[in-house]
């Protein structure tokens, strides 16, 4: 339940408005231009949405799509940590 309440509070303090809003250059989001604000003024409703944190521990509201985006690009960037420390493990053998 004090998760839930976190997770509002974030999106009551967002207005339920997406994040990922024009030029907010979040971290793992880069350039992707958020659904909601291209076709509305990136309000999602109680339905849709996702509470992300970042590394430094600021967490914010996304809309499905910025999750999703957020996701697919950490996943990448954990991927490829993994595969740097691989290639720095070989090289030191
Ligand atoms: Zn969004």
């Amino acid at each position: 339940m004090k998760a839930k309440n976190k997770k509002y509070k974030e999106a009551v303090q967002q207005k339920w408005k997406c994040a990922n809003y024009p030029n907010s250059n979040l971290q793992f989001i880069d350039n992707y231009k958020c659904p909601l604000y291209i076709i509305s003024d990136g309000t999602f409703d109680e339905s849709c949405w996702k509470l992300s944190t970042d590394n430094i521990g600021n967490s914010h509201a996304l809309c499905p799509s910025c999750h999703n985006v957020k996701k697919i690009n950490l996943s990448i960037y954990h991927h490829e940590l993994k595969q740097n420390n691989i290639d720095i493990i070989k090289n030191i053998k």
